[in-house]
């Protein structure tokens, strides 16, 4: 399986990083190795001490499909949750002042955090999705799937023109601003639609 993420889909936090907006999404990957499941811990890296959380809603594709169509999207998704994309920064903005693939500062074990996932209701439209992150009880991260530059649809569609969605595979859809460095101790909670699907406490 793969990991699938997109960078800068919310206008907010592309301008808390000063990042310019992105004419396509801005993709990139993490491998298997990198999943941390629900209710572990999180190991700091030795390599940055500056590592920050990104709450993001997540997708789990349920049926294969290549160039899919924005239209047929939603059928491909089984179910959605929250979760953390891990981001080493320092490291980052290493790599990235030098044009160098993000790679180091994104993949690394432990930096994808899964929540309990939820199945994808008929009932909820993928334009009016609620999620939430809270660090020690307080709320950080506030995000809406209406304030995506890139849809969920899009994203799929996008992305299923150069990789295969294989069942199983993961997607992080993008950070909402809020976005913030990690102490030891922390806390985090991710919410969707207001119930919780994720605890992450940091060691
Ligand atoms: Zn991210």
């Amino acid at each position: 399986m793969k990991v699938i993420c997109i960078g800068r889909n919310y206008a907010n936090h592309a301008k808390e990083l000063n990042n310019p907006l992105p004419e396509q999404p801005v993709i990139f990957m993490k491998p298997e190795s990198s999943l941390m499941a629900n209710e572990e811990h999180f190991i700091r890296p030795l390599f940055d001490s500056d590592i920050h959380f990104e709450g993001e809603l997540i997708l789990r594709i349920g049926k294969n499909g290549k160039n899919i169509n924005a239209q047929n999207a939603r059928q491909h998704i089984s179910e959605i949750s929250v979760g953390i994309d891990f981001t080493a920064r320092t490291l980052q903005n290493k790599l990235k002042n030098k044009g160098l693939p993000w790679a180091l500062s994104k993949a690394f074990d432990q930096s994808a955090a899964i929540g309990n996932w939820i199945d994808l209701s008929p009932q909820w439209t993928l334009e009016d999705i609620n999620f939430t992150l809270e660090k020690n009880c307080k709320l950080i991260q506030n995000g809406h799937s209406k304030n995506m530059l890139f849809s969920i649809e899009k994203i799929i569609a996008y992305a299923s023109k150069y990789f295969t969605l294989q069942k199983g595979d993961i997607i992080f859809t993008g950070t909402p601003e809020g976005v913030g460095r990690i102490c030891e101790n922390d806390i985090f909670t991710g919410k969707l639609f207001n119930e919780t699907v994720l605890n992450i406490t940091i060691k």
